[in-house]
């Protein structure tokens, strides 16, 4: 690890791959020897417009985005994008089926509210978010304009290991905090959309893969913005206004070292690792640390655990001493409280290592 630096638990923004940044500051000044940084340059120069040709190519390759599917980058982040699916989707069908799974599937549902009617295909609040029901379960309406799901819910630690089956009903799906860590069914889905800022770079945009039948604009409201228009941007080659350059600059260096690594297979098998043995440090503490979610609903992504049956006092000791072994950024969302561990991409698996074994430790020394 570089001096200085500490393990980053963070949900987002979060740790980025060292070699990743490293990259970056070689590049910062003096882009390839062009005489300046990605950050002053013209989103229409030859350098910029090269950057983001690569960048759309990596993800194509990466994620195997199929040749008709367009390959969407815009601003305003995934919460944009909630309003976008149903300002582009919802055509002349008003009715859109949620299944809510979390926190942020909740806020994309109430979203879709405002320009039609999104309908709770399941919701899992009364358990505080710790499950994912049967499909046996779901209340799916064929007539629909599209599903939506969170593939993973970042607050609550709940992952779907499995692509939802709707039937003929086109298929959409929040994947922000779970992006380029696995392999992905990309023709499953109608739009699968992502903020990069968790496993693929910095804050500032995010990625969609779209179907051809909801790109030409056939679906879209007459009110849309003209910015939230997936016609309009698809059209446009991601580029009808300045895009936010940087951060797809950094995008596309992460996933040039994804592809250097592996692509999605290896962060895959990282992800398993890391996780793995994290759930396994929570599971073997005899109930000292306790994770709600239901084991076949956990995420790979961000762990959240509680301390001796949710006792605050020891959670802070927990945390102000994670600190001193830097260990970094573990406290829950500030709605659900207890401790959370995210472990996106550019945490190293080393760092789980040393989380568990405080854990240990803190356990041997606190336990009543
Ligand atoms: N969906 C999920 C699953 C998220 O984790 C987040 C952000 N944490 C969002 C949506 C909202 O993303 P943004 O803050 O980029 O709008």
């Amino acid at each position: 690890m570089a001096e200085g630096r500490v393990y980053n638990f963070s949900a987002g923004p979060s740790a980025m791959p060292l070699e990743v940044l490293e990259e970056v500051q070689r590049e910062m000044v003096n882009y390839k020897g062009c005489g300046m940084s990605v950050m002053e340059m013209s989103h229409r120069s030859k350098e910029f417009m090269a950057i983001a040709a690569e960048a759309e190519k990596n993800l194509r390759d990466i994620f195997g985005v199929p040749s008709d599917y367009k390959v969407l980058m815009m601003q305003g982040g995934a919460t944009l994008q909630f309003s976008s699916i149903p300002l582009n989707m919802l055509g002349s069908k008003t009715k859109a089926d949620y299944l809510v799974t979390g926190q942020w599937g909740e806020k994309a549902h109430k979203e879709c509210n405002k320009y039609g009617t999104g309908q709770l295909a399941c919701n899992t609040k009364g358990t505080k978010f710790t499950t994912i029901p049967q499909k046996s379960e779901w209340k799916l309406d064929p007539e629909a304009a599209y599903v939506h799901y969170c593939a993973n819910e970042t607050v609550n630690g709940v992952e779907f290991s499995y692509t939802p089956d709707v039937d003929t009903v086109p298929l959409v799906a929040d994947m922000s905090s779970n992006f380029c860590s696995k392999p992905i069914e990309v023709s499953k889905h109608a739009f699968i959309y992502a903020g990069i800022q968790k496993n693929l770079g910095p804050a500032g945009m995010s990625v969609g893969f779209l179907r051809p039948d909801f790109a030409d604009g056939s679906k879209e409201l007459k009110i849309c913005p003209t910015y939230c228009s997936f016609k309009t941007t698809g059209d446009n080659g991601s580029m009808y206004n300045t895009p936010a350059c940087f951060t797809m600059y950094v995008m596309g260096e992460y996933l040039k070292y994804t592809k250097k690594l592996g692509g999605l297979a290896y962060w895959a098998e990282q992800s398993d690792k890391k996780s793995g043995l994290l759930y396994g440090a929570i599971d073997g503490s005899n109930g000292f640390y306790n994770c709600p979610v239901e084991k076949t609903a956990r995420s790979r992504m961000n762990v959240p655990f509680t301390i001796n049956g949710g006792d605050e006092a020891l959670e802070k000791k927990f945390l102000d001493e994670a600190k001193k072994h830097k260990l970094y950024t573990l406290a829950g969302h500030r709605s659900v409280g207890g401790c959370r561990a995210s472990l996106y991409n550019g945490l190293p698996l080393e760092g789980v290592a040393k989380l568990t074994d405080f854990m240990k430790s803190f356990m041997d020394e606190n336990r009543k």
